[in-house]
């Protein structure tokens, strides 16, 4: 008996069952633990091979009047954004297709900087735009990145992300979308005499440059601080497209003033004209991005400048019951997991939009007002005997209570 259990071995390697750490019985064969991980990693190259090479040939033009329709399904209003990016994608795609010949004229990047007040839909602009075109999308803050050799990220950290999105395909992720978030925070701060160096600013700018234009980067594949004995991984940003969003906090009044000289050059009397005297983000040109601390050189390589509309009640209102995944609609999908239909009052709805525009949290107030609303019920339904109650209606007196009880109410008082 002791002897055919000795003769067992892995049909691949020759490695004596007692040699090895697990084996595994087929049918006259048998494998061992070490050649299974070995065939595991094969298969896995192998089949990111097989996936970049279908990325390659199979890269879907959509089509811009497409791309907005897909949008629309998501983000409310914002249509000069949603036009202006739609087409900046599609031409970035386009120029992915091209093939390029030796004198053929080449297309160039189309990356985007867009300007809006916090909360109206920027992160998810681009995250939904990255979900269309099937590419991997990363998000990143600005204001963690410092120059190298500065406490904070170096700015390589940004393609650590997407790589990460990317479960480590390079070539995909040279395909991807970055969106760099606040990038108004690493404006150049001019008023500041001081003579150490801006570190997190100008410095980082200049660190971005190179990435946004298009260059071969080595990118520590977790991140951090490089270090010389980390293995590095090489990107080629060319073909990334990087849309970049800020609140940019003050550049109305820059706007506004280069709109008055403008009118008064022109115009005699500034009421004559029709500004929207509401939503001055509409005129935003590179010269005002340029006035607030961004240098000219990045600029220039953020081509596409675009700007959303700030939320005004009916939007709020749309911005909870409409898009495909509205707020409400969650709620109710939620519930619908305990087989309870959830029902609104009417009025519950325009209550949560006047607190959130009370609060000035943008549409992000409006999750926190529900989530208040809704917490006790959340707390206490899944405990409760399954099939007792069939639904669950919100009143608006039932709203405000739940409401005058949470902490949100105190931020108010505050
Ligand atoms: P920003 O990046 O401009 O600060 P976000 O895109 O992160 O704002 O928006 C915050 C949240 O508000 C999103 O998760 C989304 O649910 C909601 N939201 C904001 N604007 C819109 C909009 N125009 N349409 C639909 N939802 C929106």
């Amino acid at each position: 008996m002791a002897k055919t259990t000795r003769e067992v071995a892995c049909s691949f390697c020759g490695t004596r069952k007692q040699d090895a750490m697990m084996l595994i019985a087929g049918e006259g064969a048998h494998i061992c633990d070490r050649c299974i991980t070995q065939a595991g990693e094969i298969l896995a190259e192998e089949l990111n091979l097989r996936k970049s090479k279908a990325l390659q040939t199979t890269l879907k033009l959509i089509r811009p009047v497409e791309i907005k329709e897909h949008l629309d399904q998501y983000v409310i209003g914002q249509d000069d954004a949603k036009k202006v990016m739609a087409v900046a994608v599609y031409n970035h795609y386009k120029r992915l297709n091209q093939k390029v010949e030796k004198d053929e004229i080449e297309i160039e990047k189309s990356n985007i900087i867009m300007v809006g007040e916090t909360g109206t839909g920027k992160t998810l602009l681009a995250k939904t735009i990255a979900k269309i075109l099937n590419v991997p999308f990363s998000i990143c803050d600005a204001t963690v990145l410092t120059e190298a050799g500065y406490v904070g990220e170096d700015v390589e950290s940004i393609l650590t992300r997407l790589l990460q999105a990317a479960d480590y395909d390079v070539t995909a992720a040279e395909r991807g979308i970055i969106y760099i978030d606040e990038i108004d925070k690493i404006a150049r701060k001019s008023d500041n005499p001081s003579i150490t160096r801006d570190v997190s600013g100008e410095g980082v700018q200049q660190a971005l440059l190179k990435i946004l234009e298009g260059t071969i980067v080595n990118v520590p594949p977790q991140g951090g601080r490089k270090h010389p004995d980390q293995k590095m991984i090489a990107v080629n940003t060319q073909n990334i497209l990087f849309i970049c969003g800020g609140a940019f906090d003050g550049i109305q009044k820059k706007i506004a003033n280069r709109l008055r000289t403008q009118t008064i050059g022109y115009k005699v009397n500034a009421e004559d004209t029709d500004i929207d005297l509401n939503n001055l983000y509409k005129y935003i040109t590179p010269q005002d991005l340029k006035n607030y601390g961004l240098i000219p050189e990045l600029i220039g390589r953020l081509p596409v400048v675009t700007y959303l509309n700030p939320l005004d009640k009916g939007t709020l209102l749309s911005i909870l019951t409409e898009p495909k995944n509205a707020l409400v609609k969650q709620y109710k999908k939620l519930f619908d997991y305990e087989d309870i239909e959830l029902k609104f009052e009417e009025d519950v709805f325009q209550f949560i939009v006047d607190k959130a525009d009370e609060f000035k949290l943008g549409a992000r107030g409006l999750r926190s007002i529900c989530e208040a609303i809704m917490l006790d019920a959340m707390f206490e339904i899944p405990s409760a005997k399954k099939g007792e109650q069939k639904e669950l209606y919100i009143s608006l007196e039932y709203a405000k209570r739940k409401f005058e009880k949470s902490d949100l109410k105190k931020l108010k008082a505050a």
